[in-house]
C-alpha cells in the first residue's frame, strides 16, 4: 500500500466530499493518509476525521504562515500529542514567502513546537519557504534530530536536502515533482537516499500533472510515487514499498493504528 504523508482534509474542498476520498484512496492502493493540524482552534475537525476513519492520523501543530490563531506552549502541545490518533508535531516551521519580514514570532513558534516533539517524542513535520537557513539552524539549535522529522513538500536545493538529512530528517516530495519546470524538485527526487525519501500531496493543494489546477486528494499521491519511480528508473512497486517502510520507519507509532 502507499501512504500520503501530508494532507488537508479537513479544509471546506474536501471535508465536504470525504466519502469519496476515501473512496479513491482505497481505488489507488492508498492505504494511510496522515490529516495534518495548522492551527489549535481546527485541530478538533482533523482529530475527529482520525476518529472516524481507521485510514487517518493526524498532527498537532499550528502554522507558521498562520496569524491571529491561539499561540500555542510546549505543555499544550505535548498533552494534544498524546490522542490516540496523533502520530506528529506539526505542521511547523518557517515561512518567509507569506511573511517576508521575518518575524520573530514565527521563530519562537518553531522552537516551541520542536521542544514538545522531543518532550513527547513525536517526529516533527516540517514546513519550510524563503527560510531554508533560519530552519535548518533553528533544528540544530533545538536539537529537532533528537525528534526526527520529515521536510515536507521540499521545493529547496540539494544542498539543504543534504542538511536536513544530515540532522536526520527524511524529505517528502509532493505533486510538484510532476511539473516539467521544476527541475530542482527533479534532481533532489534522483538522489535522496531511497530509505529517506516520502510522497505526499499537500492536499487540497497542488494536485499532480495530469490533475494540475484541480482540487488535490489523497488518492493522488499515486501520481507524485509514479513520476518519482520513473525519475529514479525504479518500479512503482519499489517506490511504493520503500516510502511505506520509511513512513512507518518514521512514525512506528502508526502501524498499529492503521487498519485497513
Ligand atoms: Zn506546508
Ligand atoms: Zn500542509
Amino acid at each position: 500500500m502507499l501512504v500520503d504523508s501530508h494532507c488537508h482534509l479537513d479544509f471546506p474542498q474536501l471535508s465536504d466530499s470525504i466519502e469519496q476520498v476515501v473512496d479513491l484512496m482505497q481505488a489507488n492502493g492508498v492505504g494511510c493518509a496522515l490529516c495534518i493540524g495548522v492551527t489549535l482552534e481546527d485541530l478538533p475537525r482533523v482529530l475527529a476525521l482520525a476518529e472516524a476513519w481507521p485510514l487517518l492520523l493526524a498532527s498537532v501543530g499550528v502554522h507558521p504562515e498562520a496569524t491571529e490563531v491561539r499561540e500555542p506552549t510546549v505543555a499544550e502541545l505535548v498533552e494534544l500529542a498524546g490522542h490516540p490518533r496523533v502520530i506528529a508535531i506539526g505542521e511547523t516551521g518557517l515561512d518567509y514567502y507569506w511573511h517576508k519580514d521575518a518575524p520573530e514570532w514565527q521563530r519562537e513558534r518553531f522552537r516551541t513546537h520542536i521542544r514538545a516533539a522531543r518532550q513527547a517524542q513525536k517526529p516533527l513535520v516540517v514546513h519550510t519557504r524563503e527560510a531554508a537557513a533560519d530552519t535548518l539552524r533553528l533544528m540544530e539549535e533545538e536539537g529537532a534530530g533528537e525528534a526526527g522529522g520529515v521536510m515536507h513538500c521540499f521545493t529547496e536545493t540539494w544542498t539543504v536536502a543534504e542538511a536536513a538529512l544530515d540532522q536526520g530528517f527524511y524529505i517528502s516530495l509532493s505533486g510538484i515533482v510532476t511539473f516539467k519546470k521544476a527541475l530542482t524538485v527533479r534532481e533532489v527526487a534522483q538522489r535522496v537516499p531511497l530509505d529517506r525519501l516520502l510522497v505526499e500531496t499537500d492536499s487540497p493543494y497542488l494536485a499532480p500533472v495530469p490533475y494540475r489546477g484541480k482540487t488535490n486528494q489523497p488518492g493522488y499521491v499515486k501520481q507524485v510515487a509514479e513520476e518519482v519511480a520513473r525519475l529514479r528508473g525504479l518500479s512503482y512497486e519499489a517506490l511504493v514499498d520503500a516510502t511505506t517502510a520509511n513512513f512507518f520507519r518514521l512514525f512506528p507509532s502508526a502501524r498499529s493504528k492503521v487498519t485497513q
